[in-house]
């Protein structure tokens, strides 16, 4: 399949590439665009044999449901059976933006995007992108991570390019997203909204909406089973493996040096005032607070390729703000702990 790549200004989007995408979309096609989390990988939520477009090019395992997008909340009332206040209060003070919210389903999407489940995730993303191609379709638009399922999520059109050429319909290149790392889902379906995916808004942001949060308890226990489906499956995996260090860049040396060798190339990703400190066979900066890390996070995991490091160190960072998804992140994307402190 020939991919068509449009590249746009995400201030002055080209509305003839905006109208060309959400055809393919209306036309039952897939097409990668950007939000201010990730690149998303969309086909129209309606269309069954659409959706198992999406499936196919990610090679995504089909028990692991897909997020809607849509561009207002009068939209989003169209595919839900119920919106209760503490849904309501949440969209309307962090919406649009990187929010999933998961409510029952009044069955107008197709089967695969739920994957059969009687709740559906939703979202009004804000990228201007995102969002006018929402408007020119006019369609809810399912739209996972558009990467290789199990490869790190796609913050650059490079990435998608890299995972999907040849697989989808086309990539709509916006430049780099903000945020970096994806939604926030949250399930509304409760009297207490849960947290089944740590994400761009943080639970500190949740509550100060709704007042008490609770969080999937499988996010702190992995012998629990989470709710979020897609949470049990090895993620954001680098090529090569990787180590998350706690402690000290004392502490942190102290193990690259351990392990570094001839035959045994050390990559390190680490706070910019951290890396400043670490000496290795390549040293990536991911910047000098939680917000620029976690917009670096995926372009570097992506950029350690084998031949070219042979294992990655990484630091942990605090659970504070964005950086609970941060390490939720990292913690899925690690083959082990080094608890060094
Ligand atoms: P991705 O599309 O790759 O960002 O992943 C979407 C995440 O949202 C996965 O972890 C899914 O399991 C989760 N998700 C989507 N829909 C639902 C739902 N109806 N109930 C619970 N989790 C969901
Ligand atoms: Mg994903």
């Amino acid at each position: 399949m020939q991919t068509k790549r449009w590249t746009i200004q995400p201030e002055k989007p080209d509305y003839q590439a905006i109208r060309d995408a959400a055809e393919l979309l209306r036309s039952g096609r897939t097409v990668a665009f950007p939000t201010e989390t990730v690149y998303g990988l969309g086909a129209d939520a309606t269309n069954k044999a659409a959706v198992s477009g999406i499936f196919e090019a990610k090679g995504r395992p089909e028990d692991n449901p897909l997020i809607v997008h849509v561009a207002t909340k009068e939209r989003l009332h169209g595919l839900v059976s119920a919106l209760p206040p503490v849904a309501e209060k949440l969209l309307d003070t962090l919406t649009p933006g990187p929010l999933t919210v998961v409510l029952p389903s009044n069955g107008i999407c197709a089967g695969n995007v739920t994957a059969g489940l009687s709740t559906i995730g939703v979202r009004i993303p804000e990228h201007p992108v995102a969002r006018e191609l929402l408007k020119a379709c006019d369609i809810p638009v399912a739209a996972p991570s558009a990467n290789i399922s199990g490869k790190p999520s796609p913050t650059t059109a490079d990435h998608v390019w890299e995972d999907l050429h040849g697989k989808i319909a086309g990539l709509v290149d916006g430049g780099p997203t903000g945020v970096g790392v994806e939604s926030t889902v949250v399930d509304c379906t409760q009297d207490i909204p849960i947290v089944l995916r740590p994400g761009g808004i943080t639970k500190e942001q949740l509550e100060a909406t709704v007042g008490s949060v609770m969080v999937d308890p499988a996010l702190a226990n992995t012998t629990e089973n989470p709710k979020a489906p897609g949470m049990k499956y090895t993620h954001y995996a680098p090529e090569v493996p990787m180590w998350l260090v706690a402690g000290t860049p004392e502490n942190i040396q102290a193990v690259i040096d351990t392990e570094r060798g001839p035959q045994k190339r050390i990559g390190v990703m680490a706070s910019t005032e951290t890396a400043d400190k670490l000496k290795a066979d390549r040293v990536i900066p991911l910047g000098s607070n939680l917000r620029e890390i976690a917009a670096e996070l995926y372009d570097a995991l992506r950029i350690f390729k084998n031949g070219d490091v042979d294992l990655i160190v990484c630091e942990t960072f605090p659970q504070t703000d964005i950086g609970q998804a941060i390490m939720n992140r990292l913690e899925k994307a690690a083959a082990s702990y080094v608890d060094n402190e």
